[in-house]
């Protein structure tokens, strides 16, 4: 049930909670922990925010351009604060960085105009675009920077203002963002909101947001979706994922072993769109898992912060156990590591770079999704029953196929059931494309104009021709 009355969270009002950083296991800092009754006041001044805010086209795009900036010259400030709360390499948060200032230079400029509607009788309609009202974004700790501006570039620049929530494990890199990106914009346009449950859920079904867009886990999302619907808020949903690769039988091992490799392990193998199964042919099984059993070993891990780490901790505790309970599951059920398979000797978040070969179609690894630096190698007979396979899952988020002939890979792209199929690479997206997944992987689109209409409302004047009223 939605948890929609409670009013106050486990702490009380001035409470602050520990954030810590994953490397060490260790609390480095602290962030308000606001309590769900705190909510209307936030909400109420998005609500006034949002007259001024919807009204001037050109004065948002001004904002918006000047927000990217904004954010992009405080790189050197958040680049290290989110390495140290999320745990990836120092590089790839400077990357999140980058894509938030892109993302705000994209939908800077992208509101649509007004459109004509004509169907040949003797009147004149125009469909003009309106903003829904003050958008709750509420997302989780893999990409904190990168997911949030996933959901407020597209809502702010439509013209609603947006709360947004990050993880109670990663809320320091999006409070500095957003106290960057606040003062380009009006006062309460982007506000952030931290705290423990049931912040969240308060947030989703708070009767003044017109639309909840949420990126996190399968259960977390149904909830969200039930709390949505005590104020029939629209809801966009970006949930897990349980990514195929089928490697043809002509694939070049050699030439695409790398890049398959850091498709499933980037990020410690926390990205919802990762390869999370390999399928290979019978006969190409053992070269496969030995080449990348060889880049399981030579990535560097390390603390995101040291020089050179290629692959840094997995997060937070909980999920450290989920990786370590369903690894050690899959092993009992007769699995073998081919490498890693355990948590590292060390202080943190560590789990060993793990190739599992032998892995029983039914285990945990396969049928759910690992969310951490685990992969399972699967040898096929027939190419049918690899894409059965494939499909075999209450997921549809991506996939991918890799081949030498790409037509063929092409054909067999075109049976995967999912929302983007990629040739010879996976998950690169570009902010032009549209982003959704089926099954249990998502409800609506993101990314490109389609994203942006996830944010507006048609409204249609319709009058009759000149001379005919
Ligand atoms: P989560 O569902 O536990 O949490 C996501 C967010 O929801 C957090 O901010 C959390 O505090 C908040 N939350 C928790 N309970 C809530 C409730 N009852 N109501 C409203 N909000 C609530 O997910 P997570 O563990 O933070 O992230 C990992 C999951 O996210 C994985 O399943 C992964 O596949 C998925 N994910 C999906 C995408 C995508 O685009 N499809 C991207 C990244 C991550």
């Amino acid at each position: 049930m939605p948890n929609c009355r409670p009013r106050r969270g486990p702490g009380a009002r001035g409470e602050r909670f520990a954030v810590v950083d994953p490397a060490t296991g260790e609390a480095f800092d602290d962030a308000p922990d606001q309590q769900p009754d705190e909510l209307d006041a936030v909400v109420g001044r998005a609500q006034e925010a949002w007259r001024g805010w919807r009204a001037d086209d050109g004065a948002r795009v001004t904002a918006l351009l000047a927000a990217a900036d904004a954010v992009e010259a405080a790189g050197p400030g958040l680049a290290p604060l989110l390495t140290r709360e999320q745990g990836k390499p120092l590089t790839e948060s400077y990357a999140e960085v980058a894509r938030t200032a892109a993302r705000l230079r994209h939908f800077a400029r992208s509101a649509p105009g007004p459109l004509p509607i004509t169907d040949g009788r003797p009147v004149r309609s125009e469909l003009r675009w309106r903003p829904l009202g003050p958008v709750a974004a509420i997302v989780p700790w893999n990409f904190p920077l990168q997911l949030a501006s996933a959901k407020f570039a597209p809502a702010l620049a439509a013209g609603n203002t947006v709360v947004l929530k990050p993880s109670p494990f990663t809320p320091l890199a999006t409070r500095l963002m957003v106290s960057v990106i606040s003062a380009a914009l009006p006062e309460d346009v982007l506000t952030v909101v931290t705290g423990r449950e049931p912040l969240g859920a308060r947030l989703a079904c708070h009767p003044g947001i017109r639309h909840v867009t949420f990126t996190g886990s399968v259960a977390t999302g149904r909830a969200v979706a039930e709390g949505a619907a005590a104020s029939l808020a629209r809801v966009t949903l970006e949930l897990g994922g349980n990514d195929a690769a089928i490697l043809l039988d002509d694939v070049d091992v050699d030439r695409i072993a790398e890049r398959l490799f850091w498709a499933a392990f980037r990020n410690c193998g926390q990205v919802c769109m990762a390869v999370k199964r390999v399928y290979v042919p019978a006969r190409l099984h053992s070269g496969v898992v030995e080449a990348l059993a060889h880049y399981a070993q030579s990535a560097v891990v390390g603390a995101g912060l040291d020089r050179g780490t290629q692959l840094g901790p997995v997060n937070n505790a909980p999920q450290l156990a989920r990786v370590e309970d369903r690894t050690a599951q899959t092993l009992s059920d007769g699995a073998r590591a081919v490498t890693g398979g355990h948590r590292l000797d060390r202080p943190g978040y560590f789990f060993a770079p793990t190739i599992l070969a032998d892995v029983p179609p039914d285990s945990a690894v396969v049928t759910e999704e690992q969310f951490g630096p685990v992969l399972p190698v699967l040898p096929y007979g027939s190419l049918d029953e690899a894409v059965e396979a494939a499909n075999d899952t209450r997921f549809g988020l991506g996939g991918s196929v890799w081949g030498t002939d790409l037509d063929r890979a092409e054909a067999v792209a075109g049976r995967l059931e999912c929302g983007t199929a990629w040739i010879n690479h996976h998950a690169e997206l570009s902010l032009a494309q549209p982003f959704a997944g089926i099954k249990e992987s998502g409800v609506g689109v993101a990314g490109g104009p389609w994203g942006l209409y996830g944010n507006l409302r048609p409204f249609v004047v319709h009058r009759p021709q000149e001379g005919r009223g």
